[in-house]
C-alpha cells in the first residue's frame, strides 16, 4: 500500500500492464527476481526526497540479482520515468551497443542509477537527493554482490572517486575489497553529444571482460596517470563505498 501524502505524486509501481504496453524488446527487463521484489516495492512508495513529488513512477533498476556486472548511472529521464526501466532512451540504445561489443546483453547485467526518480526537466540530481537515495543503492549492491561495478557519468563516479575528474580516470579500475572492482566510465549520453567519446567508451568497456574473469588490468591505458592528490586506483579500499562528496557547481544536464 502506497503511503499517501498530499504534497507528492503517488508512485506508479511497475506492473504487468506496463510491461504489456512497452515495446516488445523491453518486456524481459520487467522481470524482477524474488529477492529484489521487496526492495522495489519499498522504493515504489518512497517519499524520502523532493523527487517523489514529480515522478510518474520510480525506476529502481533492471537485471538479475545474480549479475556479475552492475552499472550505476545518474537518474531516470523522461522515457525511463514513463516506462519504469533504466536506460531505455537513446542512451540505453548506446549502452546496448556497448554491451554487444563485449558479448553481453541487458539481460546479463544489472542497471540502476544513483537516484531512482526523475529530476524535473532532466536536471542534475541534487546532493541531498543522492544522499536520500543512497541506501537503496547500498542494498542493491549488497544483494547483487557484483564482481564489477561500472559507473556511468560523474555522479555515480563520485560515490567511489570523490573529487576525481572523469576525463582523467575513466577506464581505470579500483579494487573494492578482495573480489570486487569499480571502473568509472563516461555516461553514454556524453558520447551521444560528443561523438569522439564513442570509441573511448568502447575501449573502456573492453576492459570489463578481463575484470569479470578476475584478471585485473595491470596498467591504465586510456587515461593520463592521476596527478598527485588524485585517487590511488590500485589500492584496495573498504568493501563498503564511502558516501559521495556532494557534487557541486554542476551544469544542468551535464554528464561529464
Ligand atoms: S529519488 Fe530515491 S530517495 Fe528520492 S523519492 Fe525517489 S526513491 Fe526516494
Amino acid at each position: 500500500m502506497a503511503i499517501q501524502s498530499p504534497d507528492r505524486a503517488t508512485a506508479a509501481p511497475v506492473t504487468n500492464d506496463l510491461a504489456a504496453r512497452a515495446p516488445e524488446a523491453l518486456r524481459p527487463l520487467y522481470h524482477v527476481d524474488d529477492a529484489l521484489q521487496p526492495l522495489y516495492e519499498t522504493i515504489a512508495d518512497c517519499p524520502n526526497c523532493i523527487l517523489a513529488r514529480t515522478r510518474s513512477r520510480t525506476v529502481p533498476g533492471s537485471g538479475p540479482v545474480t549479475a556479475d556486472l552492475m552499472f550505476v548511472g545518474e537518474a531516470p529521464g523522461q522515457r525511463e520515468d514513463e516506462l519504469g526501466l533504466p536506460f531505455v532512451g537513446r542512451s540505453g540504445q548506446f549502452l546496448d551497443e556497448l554491451l554487444a561489443g563485449i558479448g553481453l546483453t541487458r539481460r546479463d547485467v544489472y542497471v540502476t542509477n544513483v537516484v531512482k526518480c526523475r529530476p524535473p526537466s532532466n536536471r542534475d540530481p541534487e546532493p541531498a537527493e543522492i544522499t536520500a537515495c543512497g541506501d537503496y543503492l547500498e542494498q542493491q549492491i549488497a544483494m547483487i554482490q557484483p564482481k564489477v561495478i561500472a559507473t556511468l557519468g560523474r555522479f555515480s563516479m563520485a560515490r567511489w572517486f570523490p573529487n576525481a575528474k572523469i576525463s582523467r580516470i575513466h577506464g581505470q579500475t579500483k579494487r573494492l575489497g578482495d573480489d570486487r572492482y569499480v571502473i568509472p566510465m563516461y555516461h553514454p549520453a556524453a558520447a551521444l553529444r560528443n561523438g569522439s567519446l564513442r570509441e573511448v567508451m568502447h575501449a573502456d568497456f573492453a576492459k570489463i571482460t578481463p575484470l569479470l574473469r578476475g584478471e585485473p588490468l595491470t596498467s591504465p591505458t586510456a587515461s593520463p596517470a592521476p596527478s598527485e592528490g588524485a585517487p590511488n586506483l590500485n589500492a584496495p579500499s573498504a568493501g563498503a563505498p564511502t558516501p559521495p562528496a556532494p557534487p557541486t557547481g554542476s551544469q544542468s544536464g551535464s554528464l561529464l
